[in-house]
């Protein structure tokens, strides 16, 4: 079988790390034929022709094709993923409103061609920024299809923490498990060691309670500034490489020692509103993401939750006022 894998934004910087990863079968597997659709803008077709011929130059022998538009219904004819990371960047002087409003009009659009043309068993995931608001725009968007289909990505924060526990404590990434991004993917996500194990002993034993809110959760929350004043551009193969672990996992499911993070609407878990698009601690079994259930919320942990859920509640609340969900 070939897995129809769409991706919008193809052109971008995220794009261009993330269509070789997929089509050397990084993302779904070894033995698993894909298709590339790419869809842009009319002014970002050009490049993703040059982008194509790369990928062609690559012979990679799992690519079955690779086709490129500038129109949603083609583009998400018959996608069986959909990664959705076009999305209109924050430019000076915009407003919030304005940021929503722009990208209610990539998102909605976007949401009804996945609706019309998508195959049955699509999911999609949104990078583009604001990711979890855009995510609810197109699923809003898509009534035939399943809701929790729909997800944003908080998979580059979950990382991130890895990275900064593993650093802080000398242990290697692979022996941290069960770390979590609540809330929004924004300066307001809270990354959470409380339930994590390093090494077999709990994290929050090994680090002070001054480095975990003083350094750890800024620094996973303003990585991606940081990156950008270092490096002169924003994070791009970190960004397309969390999204390769997110669908990854969702479709090939994650391992039974540890749980990942993603943004999955809410089913009204751990006091998060249901509908809301809210990062979770998930397993994935089957091809579904389910939230990790039963954890205990210490009181430091539902403050910084509630905050960023909060968050997330005023977008929703803005996007339905503007009238675009
Ligand atoms: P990038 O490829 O760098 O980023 C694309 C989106 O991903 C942005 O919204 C960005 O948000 C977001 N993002 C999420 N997480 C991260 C992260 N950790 N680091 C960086 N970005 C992150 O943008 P480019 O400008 O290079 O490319 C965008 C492409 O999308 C262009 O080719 C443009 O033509 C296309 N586009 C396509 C659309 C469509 O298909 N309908 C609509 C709009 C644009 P943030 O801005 O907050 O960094």
């Amino acid at each position: 079988m070939t897995v129809n894998v769409t991706v919008t934004g193809a052109a971008g910087q995220i794009g261009y790390a993330l269509l070789f990863r997929i089509a050397s079968g990084q993302m779904l597997g070894a033995d698993t034929k894909v298709r590339l659709k790419l869809l842009e803008i009319p002014q970002g077709v050009k490049a993703a022709e040059g982008t194509a011929m790369e990928l062609d130059d690559c012979a990679f022998p799992l690519l079955e094709g690779i086709d490129i538009y500038d129109n949603p219904a083609e583009g998400f004819e018959g996608a069986n993923v959909a990664l959705l990371v076009g999305a209109r960047p924050r430019t000076k002087g915009m407003e919030r409103g304005d940021l929503l409003e722009a990208n209610g009009g990539i998102f909605g659009p976007q949401g009804e061609a996945l609706n019309a043309g998508a195959a049955d068993d699509v999911r999609v995931l949104v990078v583009g920024n604001p990711a979890n608001t855009n995510a609810l725009i197109a699923q809003q968007h898509a009534p035939d299809i399943p809701a929790e289909r729909f997800t944003a990505m908080t998979r580059l924060d979950h990382n991130r923490a890895l990275a900064q526990l593993s650093t802080k404590t000398g242990a290697p990434v692979s022996a941290i498990k069960n770390l979590t991004i609540w809330g929004n993917h924004s300066a307001t996500q809270y990354p959470d060691l409380f339930h994590a194990s390093v090494a077999g002993k709990p994290a929050a034993d090994l680090v002070e309670q001054s480095w975990l809110e003083g350094d750890f959760i800024p620094t996973v929350a303003k990585r991606g500034a940081a990156i950008i004043e270092a490096r002169g551009a924003s994070s791009a193969a970190s960004a397309a490489n969390a999204a390769v672990d997110h669908v990854h996992d969702w479709v090939l499911g994650t391992s039974a020692d540890s749980w990942t993070s993603a943004a999955i609407p809410s089913d009204g878990s751990y006091g998060v509103p249901e509908g809301l698009i809210s990062s979770f601690p998930v397993r994935s079994s089957g091809g579904a993401w389910e939230i990790v259930q039963g954890l205990e919320i210490n009181e430091f942990s539902r403050a910084k939750i509630d905050a960023s859920v909060a968050e997330l509640t005023e977008e929703r609340d803005a996007v339905a006022k503007l009238g675009l969900i």
